[in-house]
């Protein structure tokens, strides 16, 4: 069910002598009217530099649905941009509803849910289609897994163990950013302004020299410093952790974060996290750590010292009928460590092993060198994909 009406309207104008200066992809605007509806603002955003444009603006969800012809879409245009003269032509208007909804189940027998349609929210903080392409890298490996008689079923279930979680926690956090705007607009004094002209004199007070100016300017600054959980939120955005049969604990927790773990990304590789990115190569060429581990296979990494597992993955390969390549980390081999970041990153020993999933998950490590380095594996593979047999 929609909790706050909002409209889609995509224009063309030129607005180089407003924007020329400072380009950017999205322009936030504080209008009279910009806190009904929406997303919180009201939201310029570019498709084209510098003269084709998408603006979002809200109604009032509990009135009947505004009919936006192109002379209201006009009108609504010149009012964002604050120029009512502008020569605009509008090439689309759509109206859409903002949702506080999440799935807790994404799979009822052969049908399995991703996208949108598990995750309904606002755009803030732009979550919706990177997660929506996580969903897909999440499922698309388990289906191919269980097609080809690579994995049991069982380790579909682990489909809604692990995207659950992730839906429920974007979908909250982008409807508290939305509504997180209005700290701005309280500390801007307009939420009690009756006339546009008062909500003019409103926002001018911040730039008095009086206590009351005083006050505002440090409240603006305070409802400024919130949006960073919706801009900065690389916690949000990175951090995803996993618990479920398709990763294997090692008997270790999570690091606790040294910073608030919303706005801050902390790399690691205890089972269940997103591989770290690393910079590795030669003074030629330079990879990352996600480009080696590509969504066609299951990729092991490991150090000089671990040699031993890296000669093990071919066969352990073979037997299970499962693409598994291997990266070994080190000087003198196609992949150094050109900054150190993967000693200072990678959890384990350098004689120890991280196994890496299709999604780029760290399904499973080992902290040293093994006795038996392909029965270790062998193990660890089958029990990820839900083997028995
Ligand atoms: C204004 C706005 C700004 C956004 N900004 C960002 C952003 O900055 N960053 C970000 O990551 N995300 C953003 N998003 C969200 C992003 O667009 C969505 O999360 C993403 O498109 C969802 O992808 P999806 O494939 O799940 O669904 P959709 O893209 O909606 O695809 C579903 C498809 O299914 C089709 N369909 C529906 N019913 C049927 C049927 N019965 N039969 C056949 N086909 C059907 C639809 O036509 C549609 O093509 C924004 C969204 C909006 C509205």
């Amino acid at each position: 069910m929609d909790i706050a009406g909002s409209m889609n309207i995509t224009f063309t104008a030129d607005i180089d002598h407003l924007v020329g200066h400072r380009p950017s992809v999205l322009y936030w605007v504080v209008q009279p009217g910009s806190n009904v509806g929406g997303i919180g603002a009201g939201l310029i955003r570019m498709v084209r530099p510098w003269n084709e444009w998408l603006i979002v603006w809200g109604y009032d969800i509990n009135e009947p649905e505004p009919v936006i012809d192109h002379a209201a879409a006009e009108q609504i245009v010149r009012n964002l941009i604050g120029d009512p003269a502008l020569d605009i032509t509008i090439t689309g208007t759509s109206l859409w509803g903002n949702n506080e909804m999440y799935a807790t189940r994404l799979q009822k027998g052969r049908v399995f849910a991703a996208g949108d349609a598990i995750h309904r929210h606002p755009p803030s903080n732009g979550l919706g289609s990177n997660t929506s392409i996580q969903d897909a890298y999440n499922l698309a490996w388990k289906l191919a897994a269980v097609i080809r008689g690579q994995a049991g079923p069982e380790l579909l279930e682990t489909y809604t163990a692990e995207r659950a979680p992730v839906a429920k926690q974007i979908v909250l956090r982008a409807n508290k950013s939305g509504r997180e705007f209005g700290e701005l607009f309280t500390a801007l004094g307009v939420m009690d302004a009756r006339s546009e002209e008062e909500m003019r004199a409103q926002i001018e007070e911040r730039k008095a020299q009086t206590p009351r100016g005083e006050e505002k300017r440090r409240a603006i600054s305070a409802a400024m410093e919130l949006k960073n959980y919706e801009f900065n939120a690389h916690g949000v955005e990175m951090g995803q952790f996993y618990t479920s049969t398709a990763v294997i604990p090692d008997g270790t927790t999570r690091p606790a974060p040294t910073r608030d773990p919303e706005l801050y990304y902390e790399p690691s590789t205890v089972p269940g996290s997103p591989l770290p990115h690393v910079w590795v190569g030669d003074a030629r060429q330079t990879f990352s750590t996600l480009d080696l581990a590509p969504s066609s296979q299951f990729t092991l990494f490991t150090g000089i010292a671990g040699q031993a597992w890296a000669d093990a993955v071919p066969d352990v390969a073979a037997a299970l009928g499962l693409p598994v390549a291997a990266v070994v980390i080190g000087p003198g081999r196609r992949y150094t460590d050109l900054y150190f970041d993967w000693e200072r990153l990678r959890g384990v020993d350098e004689d120890g092993a991280l196994l890496v999933r299709p999604d780029k998950i760290v399904a499973w490590r080992s902290m040293t060198g093994a006795d038996d380095p392909a029965g270790a594996l062998t193990a660890a593979l089958r029990s990820v994909l839900s083997r028995t047999t």
